[in-house]
């Protein structure tokens, strides 16, 4: 049977995270966003006393124990707000704790993920390069290993949390021979703390998006990660990467979404106040039709990330499904953002109102886990049966009540 009905405890959450949001956030997000501030306090510690922080990751594990479609709720309310909270989420929550949930050792659990899951550690994912986004294979970060360390060196950039997280998942060749040959069996993941020597971050310094968030770069000069820190087997890292892109994205679809009711809400509400030629604007068709796009892309890309999480509560694979939904969210939060802020005018174009941060923020959501171009690729190779996923060999577990 399908159900799109929410449970008590989904609508619930849903509730408490958009009143927190409302009360906590939103009056201070103009100005946090203005002048370039992550509010760790007010932000991570409300996050991790909701207990989104570990939102998904079972009880044992010091989470609180909720299912993947809860996980969607959250980041589309958070997003309604402000996309620096759902990226939070999308990196600590979504790439990195699933990830170690998935593959990580039971050791790593205790270490890294208790505390993660409990909001005492903030974490991130390091994959893209200088010289590597797209082309994943083409990262240049190796690790050595020396005794029982390794020996990592290179740079990541363009990394959300790069500055205030403590522990990063980081992807490296630990295959110097399948590095040449690009052969990603080559490249393992490791779990990196921002306290371990030779490890040194950095802002983006230019950047006009998600300005409420922190984005930057980390070194490796040398960094001695113990051999008790690799994530899954040698030469699994690519598939690990590849999986928390899985989770990643559905972060991204669901917060996206949020972006594109908010885009929507802004407008109904700017239109129907708004006078011209002797009448609210939302009386003109052409005003109508772009409201009328914001509701059918909320509607669409909601039903989409709802399918991809009820697959994941069901333990199936969902790459494509995550990655139609994670696409069509973006692109369509895109379109809204541009909309909302023709709907609002001239004022659309100042920071008075809020749909130029929206803009502002929307746009790399179409650039990361998966630039649009990727996923068009990626769901035409699907449909033309170039493409198809062959079981790894660990998977996200099934939601158990
Ligand atoms: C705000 C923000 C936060 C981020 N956070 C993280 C993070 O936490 N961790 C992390 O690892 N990375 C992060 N990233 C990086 C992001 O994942 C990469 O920017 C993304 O993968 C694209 O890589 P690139 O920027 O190198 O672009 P490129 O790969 O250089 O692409 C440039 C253009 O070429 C197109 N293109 C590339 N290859 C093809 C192809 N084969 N066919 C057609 N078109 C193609 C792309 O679609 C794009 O339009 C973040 C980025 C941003 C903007």
């Amino acid at each position: 049977m399908i159900d799109f009905s929410l449970s008590d405890e989904q609508r619930l959450l849903e509730q408490s995270v958009r009143e927190w949001a409302a009360r906590e956030v939103a009056p201070h997000i103009h100005e946090n966003d203005r002048a370039h501030r992550f509010d760790r306090e007010r932000i991570v510690a409300g996050m991790a006393k909701l207990g989104l922080l570990g939102i998904s990751v079972p009880a044992e594990y010091g989470g609180a124990g909720m299912d993947y479609i809860s996980l969607g709720l959250a980041c589309e309310e958070l997003e309604y707000v402000d996309t620096s909270l759902r990226v939070i989420m999308s990196v600590h929550a979504g790439l990195n704790c699933l990830s170690l949930l998935s593959w990580g050792s039971e050791d790593q659990k205790q270490r890294y993920l208790v505390p993660q899951a409990q909001g005492e550690r903030l974490a991130g994912y390091g994959l893209t390069e200088p010289a590597a986004g797209s082309d994943a294979r083409g990262i240049q970060t190796t690790a050595v290993r020396r005794g029982d360390r390794y020996v990592l060196n290179g740079e990541k950039t363009w990394i959300s949390l790069a500055n205030v997280a403590d522990n990063f998942l980081v992807f490296a060749w630990s295959d110097e021979a399948k590095k040449k040959e690009r052969d990603p069996s080559g490249i393992s993941a490791f779990v990196v703390e921002r306290g371990f020597k030779g490890f040194s971050s950095g802002p983006m310094k230019e950047k006009w998006g998600i300005l409420a968030g922190d984005t930057g770069f980390f070194k490796m000069d040398d960094v001695e990660v113990p051999e008790e820190n690799m994530v899954g087997r040698p030469g699994e890292g690519f598939k690990i990467a590849m999986f928390a892109l899985d989770q990643g994205r559905f972060t991204v679809a669901s917060g996206a979404t949020g972006l594109i009711r908010a885009c929507r809400d802004a407008s109904v509400r700017y239109a129907k106040e708004r006078q011209a030629f002797g009448a609210a604007i939302a009386q003109y068709q052409l005003v109508k039709e772009m409201i009328a796009q914001m509701e059918s892309d909320y509607q669409a890309s909601r039903l989409l990330w709802l399918r991809a999480g009820w697959l994941k509560n069901g333990g199936v694979r969902n790459t494509r499904e995550t990655g139609l939904a994670k696409w069509f969210a973006t692109v369509a939060s895109e379109r809204a953002a541009s909309d909302a802020i023709q709907v609002h005018g001239a004022n659309g174009y100042s920071d008075e109102y809020p749909v130029g941060r929206f803009f502002r923020n929307c746009k790399g959501a179409v650039i990361y886990e998966g630039t649009r171009e990727i996923h068009k690729l990626m769901q035409a190779d699907y449909v033309l049966g170039f493409r198809s996923d062959r079981p790894t060999r660990c998977e996200l577990p099934p939601y158990r009540q």
